[in-house]
């Protein structure tokens, strides 16, 4: 098949491969501005617990020693701003998106915070880096790759650009394994998100979009294979909350 006959899943929607990233692109730039309200309504402020099991994992130096972290999709910068929280003063983020409105509300975070010189904001694409070769100490990615139209691009990315003997992490939506939970789960996603979605963006079809593309994303031990695929070694995962969310962690040694 040419590859530009390809399709792919953009939520329940088969759609040709070459048109998700500009419907995904329409999602982010229609919620931006209500973006981080929405994530603490939509999990009762949970994902700040998920991100915290990531920061923890990621473990930057406390002290003066140099550490670049590169977070791609890193939207509006949670996660950049955490690590930059829990490490010392030789820390820097690079946040990578790319979506010019997710990042224009991530700079706007990062001087309200003191911090736009330890985390600078650069528009990207996973797929194809601008970064050299080997130039990170970690690589992170929060609930950003199932919105990815190639993921095993951006992971031969993540590998290219990480040092040997650094981390690739990956926080993402997983599998509800939890008997009961997971009705529970679906009434919430598929009857309260959208209504929610309504009423604080006035956009209900794009978390529409959100949920069903938690529904099509590769169950955990065949996410963690195309890691594998990608190169990386000690490949490990590790649910959360019944399995609402997965922690993946990749190494390139
Ligand atoms: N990591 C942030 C967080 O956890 O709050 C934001 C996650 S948000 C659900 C998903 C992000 O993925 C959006 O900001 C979107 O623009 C970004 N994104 C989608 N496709 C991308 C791509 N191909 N390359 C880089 N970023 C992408």
């Amino acid at each position: 098949m040419d590859r530009t006959d390809q399709t792919t899943h953009f939520g329940f929607r088969d759609v040709p491969l070459s048109d998700k990233q500009t419907l995904v692109n329409d999602v982010f730039h229609s919620v931006a501005q209500r973006y981080d309200l929405m994530n603490d309504l939509m999990s009762a402020g949970l994902h700040r617990a998920w991100k915290d099991v990531m920061i923890n994992a990621l473990n930057p130096p406390r002290d003066e020693r140099l550490f670049s972290l590169l977070d791609v999709a890193g939207g509006t910068g949670d996660i950049a701003f955490r690590a930059v929280r829990a490490a010392g003063p030789g820390f820097q983020a690079t946040v990578c998106d790319i979506n010019p409105d997710m990042l224009s509300v991530g700079r706007e975070r990062a001087v309200a915070r003191h911090l736009e010189h330890q985390v600078s904001f650069v528009e990207g694409n996973a797929e194809a880096l601008a970064f050299p070769d080997r130039s990170f100490d970690a690589y992170t990615i929060a609930f950003g790759i199932r919105n990815v139209p190639r993921i095993d691009l951006a992971l031969t990315e993540a590998f290219r650009v990480l040092k040997p003997g650094s981390r690739f992490l990956c926080l993402e939506f997983s599998t509800v394994d939890v008997p009961g939970l997971d009705r529970l789960y679906d009434m919430f996603s598929f009857k309260v998100i959208p209504q929610l979605g309504q009423a604080v963006t006035g956009d209900a079809e794009s978390y529409q979009y959100l949920v069903e593309s938690i529904r099509k994303f590769p169950k955990p031990n065949v996410f963690a294979e195309m890691i594998r695929a990608a190169g990386f070694l000690r490949v490990s995962h590790q649910t959360l909350s019944g399995g609402i969310v997965a922690l993946h962690s990749g190494w390139r040694l």
